[in-house]
């Protein structure tokens, strides 16, 4: 069935086919008809199979019939800065031809814009929980009207980070509303969770089997902790046209592996939440456009994250949390595209490798590199060569320096 076919507002359809969205994907094609219904819906599907737009078309369609009535009636609650800008983008795109305005409240950035906004009239609000609260308890914005509530990346927003701060601002919502849940990964006590915030039964819709998108093709290869910055470096020289996104464990790891290609004179960006929020948009917006084709990033950037033509996602430090495999990787291989991952394994990493699989129920496959190709990637590194080098200057500069003491 194509989108033009769907008994939905005739503006939303214009602008898919400005996208050149034909047809649905799966989860697309499986959730809009119950949203539209009004069902609550528990949505897994895998990453990049255009979740956004499975809530985002049958909720401007809704507000299409009701953004006559005042006051926010729909809000979308995401876990990053960076997801709610792009899915307030996806929202202002699919609705540009309607009257439904749509905006995003998230924190990093002053507030008074945002307070300028409402009071102008806003329909939908994509959200940060943070922010979200305090704009309701300073009384700006109001949660009565709210028809339909989202959770996007719902295990995490309802992990124990958030929990409290979702809980918090659900006292703000009306009990009779609608509730969606969208996500890639969930586990059973979740799950639980997610049932007992919502009224009606929910329709559980797309669980795959492998939660790893069919699009990415994922290894892990065995590299000691030291020589990992050897490996990337080859892998950024090799692929000199590439997007490629690495992943480390901390912004201090980011900031170091960031420095170790500097010293081999490849340009890279990081990402984390240790940058100022101007610098984090910034960061997004080089790395989009492909000023830089280098992004070292903490797991801030493992959810939602849509970056066109992420060719390879390079997992310089596995995960500690055992989901953010499937999300990370899940940056590349989006919508029609395909990619690459591949896993740094270093001995000390093989337990959190092991959790990953019993997580995924999954082996993940070894990419053998034998012993002389592995010397050959530390060979041909120009760090250790112009380390090499500088030693042997540095050496002939001291025994000329004797030469002359002696003279
Ligand atoms: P998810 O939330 O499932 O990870 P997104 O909603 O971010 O995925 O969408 C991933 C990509 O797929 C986006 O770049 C989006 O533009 C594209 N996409 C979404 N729906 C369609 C469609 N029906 N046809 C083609 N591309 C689509
Ligand atoms: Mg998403």
């Amino acid at each position: 069935m194509k989108f033009e076919e769907y008994n939905i507002s005739p503006e939303v359809k214009k602008s898919l086919e400005d996208q050149g969205f034909k047809k649905p994907t799966d989860i697309q094609y499986k959730a809009i008809p119950n949203i539209l219904n009004g069902e609550d819906v528990l949505a897994i599907a895998q990453t990049g199979t255009g979740k956004t737009a499975a809530f985002a078309i049958p909720i401007l369609h809704k507000m299409t019939m009701l953004y006559r009535v005042k006051g926010v009636k729909a809000v979308v609650m995401v876990p990053t800065h960076e997801l709610a800008i792009q899915i307030t983008e996806v929202f202002h795109e699919l609705g540009k031809y309607t009257q439904v305005k749509t905006l995003g409240v998230f924190g990093g950035v002053e507030q008074e814009p945002q307070i300028k906004k409402l009071k102008q009239g806003v329909d939908i609000v994509i959200a940060t929980p943070g922010r979200l609260f305090d704009l309701v308890s300073q009384g700006y914005l109001v949660l009565s009207g709210i028809q339909i509530l989202v959770l996007d990346e719902a295990d995490l927003m309802l992990d124990l980070g958030f929990y409290k701060d979702i809980r918090d601002l659900l006292r703000f919502l009306p009990r009779y509303r609608q509730t969606l849940f969208f996500s890639a990964t969930i586990n059973e006590k979740i799950k639980k969770l997610a049932y007992s915030i919502v009224r009606n039964p929910i329709r559980i819709q797309i669980s795959p089997k492998d939660p790893v998108s069919k699009n990415v093709t994922h290894s892990v290869m065995n590299v000691s902790m030291d020589d990992k910055r050897y490996f990337l470096e080859r892998l950024v020289k090799e692929n000199p046209d590439k997007k490629i996104l690495v992943f480390v464990r901390t912004k201090v790891r980011a900031e170091r592996v960031f420095q170790a290609m500097e010293r081999v004179g490849i340009k890279s960006l990081t990402m984390h939440s240790g940058k100022e929020q101007q610098d984090r948009l910034q960061v997004m917006t080089d790395f989009k456009n492909g000023v830089f084709k280098l992004l070292i990033a903490t797991d801030v950037s493992s959810r939602g994250v849509d970056i066109p033509n992420v060719e390879y996602v390079v997992n310089y430090d596995l995960p500690d949390v055992a989901e953010n495999y499937v999300h990370r990787v899940g940056r590349t291989g989006r919508g029609t595209k395909r990619g690459i991952a591949i896993s740094f394994c270093s001995e000390e990493e093989k337990p959190l490798l092991k959790d990953i699989e019993v997580f995924m129920d999954k082996k993940v496959d070894v990419s053998d590199i034998e012993n002389a190709e592995y010397e050959a990637i530390l060979a041909t590194t120009e760090e250790l060569n112009t380390n090499w080098k500088q030693l042997m200057r540095d050496a002939e500069f001291e025994a000329s320096n004797r030469k002359k003491k002696k003279k």
